[in-house]
């Protein structure tokens, strides 16, 4: 718990500090990006490539704050009865284009309905996540499995997980990919922490996984093994389904990729 504790305050103060800079940062890049792509008009062939250079790298920069945003706006949740199967069904579509022809995606769904109190746009920005580092970790393809489930976490079964015992809605991500060792596993939740190659990856994704998941009451954890593919189980506090309304359709450009 204390663990939680302090990966909780360092998510915060990281996520205050992502919020206060990377707004002005983005303005001040898109000023770079526009003088570049004036001079690149009455430039030398040289020249042109430096500019093209320039213009390449302040678009990554450009990403890496896109992606600071979304993980300072991770702590502002609009909480609202949604169904995680609707939710997860809304957002098939996206993850099938997120992922390459060479990876399956396999979605299943208990008969049960499975309404929890949570942002239904930071489920769909876990989901995207999730799946990037599945896609990733499969780059000789194979499949990413999602299931929702209710599961009742009882003494016997909250081990290892910390959770206040009680009803819960599951969703669980299983990848057949390169699978992680535990000392990388001890340390993917921790903001900035990537073993992906510069520029590739931020290591972003899983902080702001873990923040939204407990940021809506629930809990996240990881079974992983080198070679043999990773499951992440995502577990929310299940809420009382009468109230549970569609979720509209997902606006793509609203979640950061990549
Ligand atoms: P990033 O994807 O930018 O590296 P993340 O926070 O999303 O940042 O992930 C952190 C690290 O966790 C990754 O660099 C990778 O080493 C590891 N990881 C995450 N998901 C998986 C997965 N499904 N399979 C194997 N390794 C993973």
């Amino acid at each position: 718990i204390e663990a939680q504790l302090h990966q909780a305050q360092k998510l915060d103060a990281v996520g205050q500090l992502a919020g206060g800079i990377a707004h002005d940062f983005n303005n001040l890049l898109t000023v770079i990006d526009g003088y570049a792509a004036l001079l690149i008009a009455g430039a030398d062939e040289a020249t042109t490539r430096d500019l093209v250079m320039i213009r390449e790298a302040s678009a990554r920069a450009s990403g890496l704050t896109r992606q600071l945003l979304t993980f300072a706006r991770a702590q502002t949740a609009r909480p609202q009865v949604v169904d995680v199967a609707v939710v997860v069904a809304g957002v098939e579509g996206l993850l099938r284009r997120l992922i390459r022809e060479d990876v399956d995606l396999v979605v299943t769904a208990s008969a049960t309905p499975v309404p929890v109190r949570a942002d239904a746009g930071q489920l769909e920005q876990v989901l995207v996540n999730l799946a990037i580092n599945a896609r990733d970790a499969m780059p000789g393809g194979g499949t990413l499995t999602i299931h929702t489930d209710r599961v009742v976490l009882d003494a016997g079964r909250v081990e290892g997980l910390a959770a206040k015992p009680g009803d819960y809605v599951s969703i669980t991500v299983t990848d057949t990919g390169c699978g992680m060792t535990a000392e990388v596993a001890a340390r993917i939740f921790e903001p900035f922490f990537t073993t992906k190659d510069q520029g590739k990856g931020t290591g972003l994704g899983l902080a702001t996984v873990y923040g939204i998941v407990t940021g809506a009451g629930g809990y996240i954890r990881v079974d992983s093994r080198p070679g043999a593919g990773t499951t992440f189980g995502i577990y929310l506090p299940a809420t009382a389904a009468a109230a549970a309304a569609p979720v509209e359709a997902v606006e793509p450009k609203r979640l950061t990729v990549g």
